[in-house]
């Protein structure tokens, strides 16, 4: 089955009682069992749901893979994955990490003897130099936040496999639309399904999708006993938002070129950070492992200077500030006062996030609208 064919069929089927077409929202904490230990494979909610079970089926196919769970949101599915591990382990993760796994990585789990290491993944090698006889786990995240950085995800399973260590790739950016980290040797994806999966502004939940028994087990093990599952009414949401998927991506992609080639020539614009560019340092490896280059685009300004910035935020109208990303509306940020803000200013600027640095989530709207408003507020 192709893509679009999944999102809107994969994993759902007609209710048997009524034959309702979408899937009900089993608003359920229990299930009245025929006698004891004689139920039909639902016993209690937080083990299994049947919304959830649908949802868990359909985001598992639309990433090629066998098994999917779906968490509380997309830290809880991180914080699932990293619960496989023991003391003593060590994971290597990208240098420019989403600021909520680089949060859990280091204050939460360091403190049970897990070790982290974060290196710029942009050139492999610095990941084959940080592989140790401890390694567990390689966490990647491609396209990176804000810095739209392109991780070789080949690569990398390459040097996981070698090293016995597990691969997971946060596919959030991306989506399975555009990339299935699975086919490229990974071992897990994860998804904020918060962003582009469920696509509408309207719920916080995370997936994980694998294709290994033995790890599924591990998911499913963590999944229940941690607890960290998600509503009834949440996955409803998000199975209705997935059967759009591929068209809303589509247009994503198709207004971000746009802009980013409105950007690339305004005279007040510095950089323009965006995979489909040539001139971007890993557009080959982007070429290689998606099918487009997504909705999400940074750019900063000429002079540098955060009230230039912030001149640009408050002068928007179809965008509105925000954080998060993926919905259909647009969204603008400004990284080094908002979801960066914590990091302090030299740091920051290592990685190139620079005081004009501005990080837009192009929506679903019309493009000349979009480009049309940054337009205005630019001026
Ligand atoms: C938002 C986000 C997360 C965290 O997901 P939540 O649903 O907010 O918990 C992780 N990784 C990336 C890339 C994200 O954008």
């Amino acid at each position: 089955m192709k893509f679009g064919t999944k999102a809107i069929h994969a994993g759902v089927q007609a209710d048997e009682s009524t034959g309702a077409i979408m899937t009900p929202i089993y608003q359920t904490s229990t299930y009245v069992q025929d006698g004891i230990g004689n139920h039909k494979g639902y016993e209690y909610s937080r083990t299994q749901n049947p919304t959830r079970h649908a949802l868990e089926k359909n985001i598992a196919a639309l990433e090629n893979g066998k098994f999917g769970a779906c968490f509380g949101s997309g830290l809880a599915a991180i914080d699932c994955v990293i619960k496989m591990l023991n003391p003593g382990d060590e994971v290597i993760s990208t240098n420019d990490l989403y600021g909520g796994t680089f949060r859990v990585f280091k204050t939460i789990f360091e403190k049970y003897g897990i070790k982290f290491h974060f290196v710029g993944m942009g050139d492999v090698s610095s990941v084959e130099n940080a592989v140790n006889e401890n390694t567990k786990l390689i966490w990647v995240e491609t396209p990176t936040n804000p810095m739209m950085n392109i991780i070789d995800i080949q690569a990398v399973s390459k040097i996981a496999k070698k090293s016995g260590a597990m691969l997971c790739v946060d596919n959030t950016f991306a989506t399975p639309f555009l990339q299935n980290p699975l086919d490229l040797g990974a071992d897990m994806v994860m998804h904020s399904v918060t962003k582009y999966l469920g696509g509408h502004s309207d719920v916080v939940m995370g997936a994980l999708i694998c294709n290994d028994e033995f790890l599924a087990k591990e998911m499913y093990r963590i999944q229940n006993s941690s607890g960290a599952v998600t509503a009834p009414m949440d996955s409803f949401l998000v199975l209705r938002g997935i059967k759009t998927l591929h068209l809303r991506v589509q247009r994503h992609c198709e207004n971000a070129e746009k802009v980013a080639l409105f950007l690339v020539d305004h005279p007040k614009v510095n950089n323009v950070y965006w995979p489909g560019f040539e001139s971007h340092p890993n557009h080959t490896v982007a070429k290689k492992q998606m099918s487009g280059f997504g909705g999400m685009i940074s750019f900063d300004l000429k002079g540098n200077k955060t009230e230039d910035a912030h001149a640009i935020l408050n002068n928007v109208k179809v965008f509105a500030l925000a954080e998060s990303l993926g919905g259909v509306e647009s969204l603008i940020g400004h990284p080094a006062t908002m979801t960066h803000a914590s990091i302090p200013k030299e740091e920051r600027e290592k990685t190139g996030i620079s005081d004009s640095l501005i990080r837009l989530s192009v929506g679903v709207e019309d493009a000349e609208d979009i480009i049309d408003d940054l337009r205005q507020a630019m001026n």
